[in-house]
């Protein structure tokens, strides 16, 4: 079977928490016969630098501190993964390894790369023991056995040879990144941030089907987003964009990564270890993704031009400062964009050849589509004279342009930048589950708000589910012809084939908008949030589920930058819940929400006035289709219950369905046994409505089947659905017969309550609704 290739980067493996995280990543992800390719733990190779700086200015004292540090470093985490024979072992060897160490630096023997090498031995050492304890077979590798080179060139065949030779088919192979050898057995290092290297090009040599990046971000972004808050996560994205974003110093991908998987179908996906169920990104080859917008940005660049630049200079100029540099032609010249700290060195290696032509410049990048490229710089361009950013030197090329300036793009600018020139005109996929009548007049108003989203979004209905059969169109279904390319086009629904069509989807922002009814279908939530999709749901099963499962769908969501709205699960179209935001937003505290949340009950009690029996209403109110297809749904109270739930949940309070009294509005003893049996015994039910009925006229009040909901200052609530009787004339009683109602009393609103009313379902409402939560779901993401 073909191998993969897994690599965990320091961030990954900082601390034992993260060990341990990698380890359950590992056990759940490889099979025997794969690898895993490590860095040094945190920032190891950057205190192995110290160490060796402080070795050769013979500074004793710096020396033996930083020492000490490594040695506490790894001790903490040798202390908290082992025990017994085998932590013993372990620490024996380290400290060994540490009087080695000292002891060459004292006898002048000390040699640079093997010093740093020792980050990358540990960081396997520490993973495949603690992958054995847990009963996982694995062996750490030595990379310098694996990776030759001569004179800087890796030895391809013989390379090839040693990785096959070493990697078997019964064990996880933990192989050290970073470091190879040279022809005569003396480590080298393939340079900082080597190890993605390392990870590729063993998956090169071992002909394996996939290289998994793990990480500390979730994948490749449109910008950085630790400065900008909506950058996007982008799932694919293709070789060349990844190659030229890694030359201009994408921290996520490192210049010498992708060159190994030059004419190989190997896969590349960049995840995170902290997020492991997270997609990520994947790296495709040309013409298997869209082409995507980035910035990147730049800070302390010199800008350096140079004569009779030869072919693969730039490659050991960057050897040299350990950096990715990025060159590039502007008339006729060849120029060099280096950190500044590096210039001297390259203009002194570089021996007359290079000029200085700015000095420490900022700047940024715009990589995207070479259509696009040309207006988005004009708009940077705009941009950046609003606000009065000084340029030092543009350039414009095929495929992207940047700018060198003389201020920092600080965050603030790299937002409004990343809004003006990325955020604008982003796709957004939707897809439908559930296309009954509710589901038709959505599709059917669809038309009317895309062009109204146009600006923002360009939004396609690309999917569309029922319980039996499913419909993709990853460009997006003709929505004028919809009906006939389900009936032509439509499949066999499955939950794999469900997901492995999102997983296809190749949009900045995909949403599922679940318009079912169907328990089942809201308990894949997770696993749409898994695959980055947004939700809207008309469906209330999720809202109301176990408070615990609620919560973790929540906190996931937030994980991943997700929303999640719900709008029309309690009283269709009408605003309650923007309502309820608006008030706590707003600063005032609801006390009590009451009312009549339901179309079907609502309607069944304003229309009875005892002449004819309740048990015909409830037939005619089914036959015009007002109920649930078994109206025992309705008269249970339970969806009343569930909506009276998502209100308290909205609240901020915490509560189970089970919390909420319930009295159903029918004897007990009909809702037990088939709707046939109910048929048979309708006069239990209408002696029970009857005799309710005028226990109410006898208080001077009429009957209706509310919610309520209070608050309590001690925080105490109390909630309750059933039968009330409400006093002749209150907005209560007075409900147009199918409508709902919600009373709401706020600090602000007491005496005389805040009153929502209006038709609570019926497919032209509920759809709209879901488009206003569609529309605010564009609006956030904007
Ligand atoms: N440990 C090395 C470094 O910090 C290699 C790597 O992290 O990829 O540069
Ligand atoms: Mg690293």
């Amino acid at each position: 079977m073909a191998k993969v290739v897994h690599k965990f980067g320091g961030s990954s493996l900082s601390s034992a928490t993260r060990y341990q995280a990698v380890a359950n990543i590992v056990l759940s992800q490889c099979q025997p016969g794969d690898c895993v390719v490590v860095s040094a733990a945190g920032k190891t190779t950057n205190t192995l630098v110290k160490l060796w700086q402080s070795h050769e200015q013979s500074d004793v004292r710096a020396f033996n501190d930083i020492l000490l540090q490594l040695e506490n470093h790894q001790r903490e985490l040798i202390d908290a993964l082992f025990h017994g024979d085998r932590h013993a072992e372990l620490l024996a060897q380290l400290l060994n390894e540490l009087q080695t160490i000292a002891a060459e630096s004292e006898s002048g023997r000390l040699h640079n790369a093997s010093l740093l090498a020792h980050g990358e031995v540990w960081s396997a050492r520490v993973l495949s023991n603690f992958l054995q304890q847990q009963g996982v077979a694995s062996r750490a590798l030595d990379a310098r056995k694996l990776f030759t080179l001569n004179d800087g060139t890796l030895l391809h065949a013989q390379n090839r040879e040693a990785c096959h030779g070493a990697v078997t088919t019964d064990e996880i192979h933990v192989v050290t990144g970073f470091i190879a050898a040279d022809n005569q057995g003396v480590t080298v290092t393939l340079g900082r941030n080597g190890s993605d290297y390392s990870a590729t090009l063993l998956a090169s040599y071992l002909d394996a089907s996939q290289v998994a990046i793990w990480t500390d971000t979730q994948g490749v972004f449109s910008t950085d987003p630790r400065k900008v808050a909506n950058a996007i996560k982008y799932s694919k994205v293709c070789r060349g964009q990844a190659e030229l974003l890694a030359r201009l110093g994408n921290p996520v991908l490192h210049a010498k990564t992708l060159s190994p998987l030059k004419d190989t179908d190997i896969k590349l996906q960049v995840r995170s270890s902290y997020d492991p169920d997270a997609l990520g990104t994947e790296i495709v080859k040309a013409g298997y993704s869209k082409e995507k917008r980035f910035i990147t940005t730049f800070e302390q660049l010199d800008l350096l031009r140079v004569e009779q630049l030869h072919s693969g200079e730039v490659k050991q100029l960057s050897q040299l400062i350990q950096h990715s540099i990025h060159h590039f032609v502007k008339a006729g010249e060849a120029y060099l964009l280096v950190p500044s700290a590096y210039s001297n060195l390259i203009i002194n290696r570089l021996e007359h050849r290079a000029n200085l032509v700015e000095s420490q410049v900022q700047g940024f990048a715009v990589v995207a589509p070479e259509q696009d490229v040309t207006h988005l710089m004009a708009q940077a361009q705009e941009l950046l004279a609003e606000h009065q950013i000084v340029k030092r030197f543009t350039l414009q090329e095929q495929n992207y342009s940047l700018v060198l300036t003389d201020q920092v793009i600080d965050s603030d600018l790299l937002a409004l930048l990343h809004e003006k020139l990325i955020n604008k005109g982003r796709e957004l996929a939707v897809i439908v589950a559930g296309i009954g009548n509710v589901g038709q007049v959505f599709i059917e108003q669809c038309q009317k708000q895309i062009t109204k989203l146009s600006e923002h979004f360009d939004l396609k209905l690309v999917g569309l589910l029922r319980s039996e059969s499913m419909l993709f169109c990853p460009s997006g279904l003709n929505l004028s012809a919809w009906q006939t390319q389900w009936q032509n086009e439509a499949v066999a629904y499955s939950e794999q084939e469900l997901f492995a069509r999102i997983k296809e989807l190749d949009y900045e922002h995909k949403v599922v908008i679940d318009i079912t009814a169907s328990e089942p279908f809201s308990e894949l939530y997770p696993q749409f949030v898994e695959h980055d999709c947004h939700l809207i749901s008309a469906n209330k099963y999720a809202g109301t589920a176990k408070q615990s499962w609620y919560l973790s769908l929540r906190q996931q969501l937030q994980e991943r930058d997700l929303l999640w709205r719900y709008n029309t699960s309690v009283g269709a179209g009408l605003p309650v819940n923007f309502a309820l935001a608006d008030l706590q937003n707003s600063g005032d505290t609801v006390s009590k929400i009451e009312g009549v949340f339901s179309g079907t009950l609502s309607w069944l009690c304003s229309s009875y006035n005892g002449s004819c029996a309740f048990s015909e209403l409830v037939l005619q109110a089914q036959e015009m289709g007002y109920t649930e297809p078994d109206p025992r749904e309705d008269l249970s109270g339970r969806d009343m219950q569930r909506k009276l739930l998502i209100l308290a949940r909205d609240l901020g309070i915490e509560l189970e369905l089970e919390n909420i009294e319930l009295e159903p509005l029918m004897p007990e003893a009909l809702a037990l046994g088939s709707w046939q049996d109910f048929l048979a015994q309708t006069e239990l039910l209408d002696n029970f409505y009857a005799q309710k009925y005028q226990q109410a006229a006898a208080q001077n009040g009429v009957l209706r089947y509310t919610g309520k909901l209070e608050l309590q200052d001690d925080g105490k609530v109390h909630a309750k659905v059933g039968v009330a009787i409400v006093p002749v004339g209150s907005a209560i009683a007075n409900l147009t017969p199918g409508d709902n109602i919600f009373v709401i009393h706020t600090k602000w609103y007491e005496q005389n309550p805040l009153v929502i009313q209006g038709p609570g379902a019926g497919k032209e409402v509920t759809a709209s609704g879901i488009h206003s939560d569609l529309f605010w779901l564009c609006q956030n993401l904007k």
